[in-house]
């Protein structure tokens, strides 16, 4: 039995700052961000701004945060909002949508890892006086739930247009964007282009302690940042997190590690009796990995995992394995060799006959 590790596939937020993004905090140029004078963060915006092929960006704490403050500046309380069912915004986002916002959300159907561009066209409503104005299409790119599935492109073209067509704008909950534009080879801005708005996570994938970047229009990031400023997101010498976001966008292209471990993590699983995984959906560093038997117990082999220092969290009827930074390859073959201990030992309990102490 190999030696053990500690193993935290939960999520790629447990990821940890690089000695680099350290050195650059320590180094970092500070100043007050609330009055826009802290050169780190303007920086930083102006970075991601380029990236994503906008004119202006904003940090703002937290993905959370981020769309929020994008739903603040690109809607009118009662307007209604479509997004997806699975969508981190409709359900890990503590309601804000309507609670802060006054937004009302129609969720639609996104198991495939995003919404049909016919989907949209059958849910907005027509003008008339019973109706909310259904005004902003939200996009998770890519799809945390079914396994951080990116949007192909042509259907995000489709989806543009059938949005403009309709008169809504789109925003673009790009938490993990980058991994989207590795994983389909293409610049984000070529992404980002489609839609009006879009953040991404500096805390997830890239690695630095916290943080979030909204992008769009010059005007848009204006109320943005005053959005930004009403919920209590003004931070002052907020350097201190540009500095190694910095140092993330300078790196972005090894995210393509992260998704090479997952697709051998996913390739590895899908070799063990009892677990069912879909390698080829396996497209950035999430591995969604289900029970062959019907009443397979997903928590019980959380726990034999944990037992074992791997951990991942529970999907109800399977469990979610996220790549990121701190997994490495003897990681991988460790969470393996893991499972297959761990399945071993589920198999033969549940075999009838020898179910006493043995
Ligand atoms: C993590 C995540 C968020 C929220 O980000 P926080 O920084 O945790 O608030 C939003 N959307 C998606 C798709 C995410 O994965």
């Amino acid at each position: 039995m190999s030696k053990r590790r500690s193993v935290d596939l939960r999520s790629d937020t447990f990821s940890l700052p690089s000695p680099e993004m350290y050195e650059a905090l320590q180094r970092a140029a500070l100043g007050d961000d609330v009055y826009g004078e802290d050169p780190t963060v303007n920086m930083l915006e102006a970075r991601a701004a380029a990236l994503t092929g906008k004119e202006a960006a904003l940090l703002v704490s937290s993905g959370t945060q981020a769309n929020l403050v994008a739903l603040l500046s690109l809607c009118d309380r009662g307007d209604e909002v479509l997004l997806g069912g699975g969508s981190d915004l409709f359900n890990f986002e503590t309601g804000g949508i309507a609670a802060v916002a006054g937004l009302h959300p129609r969720p639609l159907d996104d198991e495939a890892g995003y919404i049909s561009p016919e989907a949209v066209a059958a849910a907005v409503r027509p003008r008339d006086v019973h109706f909310g104005r259904t005004r902003l299409l939200c996009l998770e790119n890519t799809h945390a739930r079914s396994g951080g599935t990116p949007i192909p492109l042509d259907l995000l073209r489709a989806l543009a247009e059938i949005a403009a067509k309709r008169g809504l704008l789109v925003h673009m909950d790009g938490a993990r964007l980058f991994n989207a534009a590795v994983a389909q080879g293409v610049d984000p801005a070529e992404i980002a282009a489609h839609v009006h708005s879009v953040s991404f996570c500096l805390s997830k994938g890239l690695s630095c302690p916290a943080g979030s970047i909204l992008c769009g229009a010059a005007g848009f990031i204006e109320k943005a940042r005053r959005a930004r400023k009403m919920l209590g997101g003004g931070m002052r010498q907020a350097g201190w997190l540009a500095a190694p976001g910095l140092v993330a966008l300078d790196n972005i292209g090894r995210l393509a590690e992260d998704h090479a471990r997952a697709q051998r993590l996913a390739v590895g699983l899908m070799g063990i009796d009892g677990l069912r995984v879909d390698a080829q959906r396996v497209r950035t560093n999430i591995v969604i990995v289900e029970l062959q038997s019907p009443d397979g117990d997903a928590a019980t082999l959380i726990s034999a995992l944990r037992e074992q220092g791997v951990r991942c969290f529970s999907l109800g009827k399977g469990l979610r394995m996220v790549v990121h930074r701190n997994i490495d390859d003897a990681d991988v073959e460790y969470t393996l060799a893991a499972c297959r201990r761990a399945m071993g030992a589920t198999t033969e309990s549940a075999r009838p006959g020898r179910s006493g102490p043995y």
